[in-house]
């Protein structure tokens, strides 16, 4: 019975090996949830395909070659994933495109969502000697258990220095989750440029 289970499961293994490379190309990877320029759920396989609404999408990329389309198309869905992914440099670069492809209005629509976000970025993380340095605006009104948050990630130190707190990059899990709970949908700056912390309490609006 074991073994039967055992060689099933490698048999799965395998054959999963074989499968990977489709399941790891670029259109599978990650479904496009949220529309790429204002953020609200997509709910049509259309809309999921392309990572735009139909709302956002009415009227910006008519008249155009099918080839201007096609490259839209796969940069708007990519825009979608950095997005839905917190990764807002990434989504300011693919506006950049979208302009240079003669599309400006919608390269406006994907960038205006986050045409501030920089200088809201009020949390910053460099990476140091395999430790993060980590500076966050200061959480009055949760104050006792924002201090408590920070003890609780393993390895953490107050650097006078720094002005900040000093974490493991092993730890970047744990630090994640309390910038999660502390600071959702705040944008930072971070080694890969501008990101945002998710907020999973994001208003459920549909498009
Ligand atoms: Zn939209």
């Amino acid at each position: 019975m074991i073994l039967s289970a055992l060689v099933f499961f490698g048999f799965l293994f395998f054959w999963k090996g074989f499968a990977m490379p489709y399941e790891n190309s670029a259109q599978c990877k990650m479904l496009a949830t949220h529309c790429c320029c204002c953020g609200r759920p997509l709910v049509d396989a259309i809309s999921v395909e392309l990572g735009i609404g139909p709302d956002c999408r009415a009227g910006v990329t008519g008249g155009i070659e099918p080839e201007t389309q096609r490259e839209a198309n796969i940069l708007t869905h990519r825009a979608a994933i950095a997005a839905q992914s917190g990764r807002i440099s990434e989504v300011l670069d693919i506006a950049a495109q979208i302009r240079q492809l003669g599309l400006p209005v919608l390269a406006q629509k994907v960038a205006t969502r986050f045409k501030n976000a920089e200088k809201n970025a009020k949390i910053t993380i460099q990476a140091r000697d395999g430790l993060l340095v980590v500076k966050t605006p200061y959480r009055r009104g949760m104050a006792a258990e924002f201090v408590e948050a920070w003890r609780n990630v393993p390895g953490r130190r107050w650097s006078g220095q720094d002005g900040a707190n000093v974490v493991p990059t092993a730890s970047k899990r744990q630090l994640w989750d309390l910038l999660t709970r502390f600071f959702p949908g705040q944008y930072g700056m971070g080694e890969k440029g501008l990101f945002r912390i998710p907020n999973p309490d994001a208003d459920a609006e549909v498009e």
